[in-house]
């Protein structure tokens, strides 16, 4: 594995576009330094995603570079990328197994302790602990046995354990009980700490505490700043 990354993170004049004549990002430029959280904001359908796409390499640019540490991310091998790029979907991918199993999958060569760790820190430990089976309860169905919010924790706890240098989180739509939100912000604020991270934001706390806010319009980076700033 590649030493970890600093997650320096810039976008220098970026412009893509999925199908030729469409084009969907225009001319992005941010920089987010090492340890930062940036927050996405925008509409439906302005770019957020694409401009996460594109910092995971799931598509080339039109023009323009992406750099991580200084270096173009077309550098690194695209293997060794996503593995330093840890991400949080609002829509966890669980598999048939028990729920160590799930966790241990961001990290395949952890011990039970180093899971179980993960989960205290991820805020997980405390809605497991309450299951019959524990960390040996099974999960079915992608995780239809568990609420939203559990599987938002568990995936919390597998990015823990995976200790990637970047985090990609993916806010929530759905609501989810009071005191398992409490538990997620807890467990992601752990998460993010130290590490660059972007959020595609959809609650106003977020927005309010990310050290820089990215207003996303149709593809173009409108408004750069803090909370207090914009
Ligand atoms: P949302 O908040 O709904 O997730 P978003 O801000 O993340 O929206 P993107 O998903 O980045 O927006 O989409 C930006 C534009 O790119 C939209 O017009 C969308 O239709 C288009 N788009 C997204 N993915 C593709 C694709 N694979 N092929 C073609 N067009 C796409």
């Amino acid at each position: 594995t590649i030493d970890h990354l600093k997650g320096d993170v810039t976008f220098n004049n970026v412009h893509f576009s999925y199908e030729s004549g469409k084009p969907i990002l225009k001319n992005i430029s941010f920089e987010a330094k090492a340890g930062e959280k940036i927050a996405l904001v925008g509409p439906t359908g302005s770019g957020k995603t694409t401009i996460i796409n594109l910092l995971m390499r799931f598509y080339e640019l039109d023009s323009g570079n992406i750099k991580i540490d200084g270096r173009s991310i077309s550098d690194y091998q695209i293997s060794k990328l996503r593995e330093k790029i840890g991400v949080v979907l609002q829509d966890t991918f669980l598999f048939t197994g028990s729920i160590l199993e799930n966790i241990r999958y961001g990290r395949l060569e952890a011990t039970d302790d180093e899971v179980i760790e993960a989960a205290k820190l991820a805020s997980a430990h405390r809605f497991i602990k309450h299951l019959p089976d524990k960390y040996d309860t099974q999960i079915t169905g992608n995780g239809s046995n568990l609420s939203i919010g559990q599987r938002q924790l568990l995936a919390i706890a597998r990015a823990v354990l995976a200790d990637s240098d970047i985090l990609i989180l993916d806010e929530a739509t759905s609501s989810i009980d009071t005191k398992t939100e409490i538990d997620i912000q807890q467990g992601l604020n752990r998460l993010s700490e130290g590490r660059t991270s972007f959020v595609i934001a959809h609650r106003l706390k977020t927005i309010e505490n990310a050290d820089r806010i990215l207003v996303i319009h149709q593809g173009e980076l409108i408004e750069v700043g803090t909370h207090t700033e914009l």
